[in-house]
């Protein structure tokens, strides 16, 4: 059995297909006692003209996806949690807590998917790479992420070294901003989730990777797992490999959330 999956996506943001039901079916086969949802909430810091078709729902969906979550939850074959998967950009934190104040989540899952506009991880944008100094983008990276959770918005760190995701790595080593990340994380109170939508891209590796892992465990971060469905196909994707990992660094537990608190599992 596995836990727990606590990142699925649906098909309200854009760029995932499949029925709802039909993530639930998948876990259910799986052997996944309990998944959250967690779609990308709508691009509250960009101007409605400024949008970005085909990335996250709009805000007139986000009640109706409440709300289907809510009401698949009764009937499903596992058990299901109301999550979101919010941008973290800064200067924007009043809106995003105005909005996540107006629904009840179980957990809210924060997320730097831009960096000062640049949409890093978006292979529509790789070609900005080749006019940045890589480990400029790795310390800027990190600081985003370390401000995010130091917000106190966010109850998971999203995909921690989503940085990696076209294999394009620091020369320089990471480990002293890894470091001061897990210090960060550990003074906001955060868990970090391992992601294995990497083993699905260039990188072909679990976010995050086994050394920045270790450093989360020696900072005493919980984890927490998820593998970042867009396809009811890929519902626990990789989630096996990284009980693996986990278990291996030392955790022998993992977290879930209910109402925004935090509960363990045992592995
Ligand atoms: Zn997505
Ligand atoms: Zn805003
Ligand atoms: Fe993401
Ligand atoms: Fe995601």
């Amino acid at each position: 059995m596995l836990p727990v999956d606590n990142h699925l996506h649906t098909r309200l943001c854009g760029h995932a297909s499949g029925e709802i039901y039909e993530y639930l079916d998948a876990a259910a086969r799986r052997g996944i006692r309990e998944v959250g949802f967690c779609d990308h909430l709508p691009l509250y810091f960009l101007p409605p003209e400024k949008t970005i078709p085909g990335y996250a729902m709009s805000e007139s969906d986000l009640p109706g996806y409440v709300s289907m979550v809510k009401s698949r939850a009764r009937q499903a074959p596992v058990r299901v949690k109301l999550g979101i998967e919010a941008d973290f950009v800064p200067g924007h934190e009043d809106h995003l807590a105005n909005i996540l104040a107006s629904y009840r989540f179980d957990f809210v899952t924060g997320s730097v998917h831009f960096i000062d506009g640049w949409g890093f991880d978006n292979p529509a944008e790789l070609a900005e790479y080749a006019r940045r100094d890589i480990d400029a983008v790795y310390r800027r990276y990190f600081a985003l992420l370390q401000q995010a959770a130091l917000t106190g918005l966010f109850d998971i760190m999203a995909h921690p070294d989503l940085v990696k995701k076209f294999n394009l790595r620091p020369t320089r080593d990471p480990r002293p901003l890894y470091e001061e990340t897990a210090r960060v994380f550990k003074s906001a109170g955060v868990c970090v989730e391992v992601n294995t939508a990497g083993l699905r891209y260039p990188v072909k590796e679990i976010y995050p990777g086994p050394e920045l892992l270790e450093i989360f465990f020696k900072y005493g971060l919980p984890v927490t797992l998820g593998s970042d469905a867009h396809l009811p196909e890929d519902v626990g994707a990789g989630l096996p490999a990284a009980v693996e990992l986990i278990k291996n660094t030392g955790y022998r537990e993992v977290a879930t959330f209910s109402g925004r608190q935090i509960k363990f599992v045992k592995i």
